[in-house]
């Protein structure tokens, strides 16, 4: 039997034809985008996750210093030698010095949170201002060093605020939308560490709490994750060494 090759249904359904062969061309970079996405946003002057393809992460803390739980956070970090950074409340700064002293000693980073956990979006520009400015010096007068970072709580951002935060010289840090185990809300030890160590990526940025209640399931989980995160060859960073280590052009200049 002889096959042969008819153009007629290719000159029919040309149109067709068209439509599979952009999908094909196309679908692999759109579903890079759409992953891509899913780590977090587009908006060149906030910062989700960093694209490298070295084995590096950010693990950071919200809402501490806690007398309670910092220390016990800093002490698993050191024995897996990590690093991390940890975006205090200004007034926590103040009530617990020798903590904010010891955490930036340890040579982790220590970020902006604002002074009282306010929600920057709903006060005015120059309110957002003198609240961060009075964490900056907070943490300054304490550690002898002005915080470069900061992360807006309950990730709460507008226009105004990032035009503050630059004028103060502060990147605006969030985290990666798939390494927010929600810790705060006190799932369990094993639901924190699943969706920490589950989804992981190089580049990633995670969100856990030292403070704001009782963070015993963080610490537990933590223990968990730094193991685990080592055994899979990743280190754990701070936030502006992981800036550093970012592929060139893999994430806008703040401008
Ligand atoms: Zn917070």
């Amino acid at each position: 039997m002889i096959w042969t090759f008819s153009l007629k249904p290719v000159r029919r359904h040309w149109r067709l034809w068209l439509v599979l062969i952009i999908l094909m061309v196309g679908a692999p970079a759109w579903w890079r985008e759409v992953e891509a996405g899913a780590r977090g946003g587009t908006n060149p002057n906030l910062v989700w996750y960093v694209k490298t393809h070295q084995k590096v992460v950010a693990l950071t803390f919200d809402d501490g210093p806690s007398k309670v739980f910092t220390p016990k956070i800093l002490s698993i970090l050191n024995q897996a030698h990590a690093k991390a950074t940890f975006f205090m409340l200004g007034q926590a700064v103040t009530a617990h010095p020798a903590l904010v002293r010891e955490v930036s000693r340890m040579g982790m980073e220590i970020g902006n949170h604002t002074y009282a956990h306010i929600n920057l979006k709903v006060h005015s520009p120059a309110q957002d201002r003198l609240d961060l400015i009075r964490s900056q010096d907070a943490i300054q007068a304490i550690t002898g060093k002005l915080p470069t970072l900061m992360r807006p709580p309950y990730g709460a951002y507008n226009a105004a605020l990032i035009k503050v935060a630059r004028s103060l010289n502060l990147r605006v840090i969030l985290w990666s939308w798939t390494e927010d185990p929600r810790d705060w809300a006190n799932p369990g030890v094993a639901a924190i560490v699943s969706r920490v160590v589950n989804h992981i990526q190089p580049g990633d940025i995670v969100l856990f709490h030292d403070g704001g209640g009782d963070r015993s399931q963080t610490v537990e989980a933590l223990s968990l994750i730094v193991k685990d995160l080592s055994a899979q060859g990743y280190r754990m960073v701070t936030v502006s060494h992981l800036l550093n280590d970012a592929e060139p052009n893999s994430h806008s200049p703040q401008t």
